[in-house]
């Protein structure tokens, strides 16, 4: 499949590269990372890194605008549904890949490279550029480490071998310096570290052990952060006792929507959110309803999966 890849970006002159709207590291560094790979390998090829930017990613490298697209390769990354693509109409182009490592949506492009087994879409690129011609250098090598460690939230989700071996190779070969490369991904604003204060102290927990926090404007303005910052923080909220889902629905008046970010050490969330206009990873996702007061749906749903989760734990105990 990656040869098949490999064979498409030999070909095509004009090349964009797509991931999905509300932008990560690890999008903006599998984009940034395989835009960098192709034009090392071949610089007379134009390449276009599209869809909306954030201030807080700049460091990832430029994002561009593009037209004429009629000749163009799409590469999409990151992106399990067509719904959640930013900054692109699919049918633009002459033809489409996926790199995905979200679990199966909907297939939408001419290659579909799916693995949800795979860490982050960086370590996709990573094996892409190991698999095939594609050229590495160290700056290369240093966004496509920091994709991996922002979605593998330092490692912590990662329960094979198969990251670390990837990622311990990628440091001593470009002779990566990882305190450098770490200030940009997590140096933060005072402000959040004060609104992450005011989570911890404002969390409900229901019977079943869903923690969650409403965060209206006025508190975000409070705060001075914008309805990105909460999601920022939520993996921070890992490992608090008898909490094994924990929720933080946060008003964003610029989409006119609440943002619901999910995680779980425990229950699978992604089908439920399905329901709510969401979706994403198994234990990892994210949802938009439309007002605060629709948000007790979302709560009770999650507390329903987290006492079958406890119901099946403890019956699997017993036996
Ligand atoms: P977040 O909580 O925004 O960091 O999102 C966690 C995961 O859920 C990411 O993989 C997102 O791509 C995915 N996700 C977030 N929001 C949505 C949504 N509305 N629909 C589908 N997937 C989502």
């Amino acid at each position: 499949m990656y040869s098949d890849i490999y064979k498409l970006i030999k070909e095509y002159k004009k090349i964009v590269l797509a991931r999905h709207v509300g932008v990560d590291p690890d999008a903006m560094a599998s984009v940034m990372a395989l835009k960098d790979s192709i034009l090392l390998t071949f610089p007379k090829k134009k390449v276009y890194a599209v869809g909306s930017g954030s201030n807080r990613f700049t460091y990832f490298g430029k994002l561009d605008k593009v037209d004429n697209l009629k000749k163009a390769l799409l590469i999409v990354l990151d992106t399990p549904d067509i719904r959640r693509i930013d900054g692109v109409n699919l049918s633009d182009f002459s033809k489409i890949v996926k790199i995905d490592h979200h679990p199966f949506v909907e297939k939408y492009a001419n290659i579909e490279y799916i693995d949800d087994t795979a860490s982050s879409a960086s370590e996709l690129v990573l094996e892409l550029i190991n698999e095939t011609p594609l050229l590495m250098d160290k700056n290369i090598a240093g966004k496509i480490y920091l994709g991996i460690v922002s979605d593998t939230n330092r490692f912590m989700f990662s329960k094979t071998g198969r990251t670390f071996r990837a990622v311990s190779k990628l440091i001593d070969e470009y002779n990566l310096e990882i305190d450098k490369l770490y200030e940009p991904l997590y140096l933060r604003p005072i402000n959040e570290v004060k609104l992450e204060g005011y989570i911890g102290l404002n969390l409900n927990v229901t019977e079943h052990g869903v923690a969650y926090i409403k965060l209206t404007k006025d508190i975000l303005d409070e705060y001075k952060v914008d309805a990105a910052s909460p999601g920022n923080m939520i993996n921070n909220f890992n490992f608090i006792a008898n909490v094994l889902v924990w929720a933080f629905f946060t008003e964003d008046i610029k989409n006119n929507n609440i943002r619901v970010s999910v995680r779980s050490r425990g229950p699978v969330i992604n089908t439920a959110l399905t329901k709510y206009n969401g979706g994403g990873h198994k234990y990892a996702s994210g949802a938009r309803i439309k007002n605060l007061d629709m948000a007790i749906d979302v709560i009770n749903d999650l507390d329903n999966l987290c006492e079958e989760y406890k119901k099946e734990s403890e019956s699997i105990e017993n036996k």
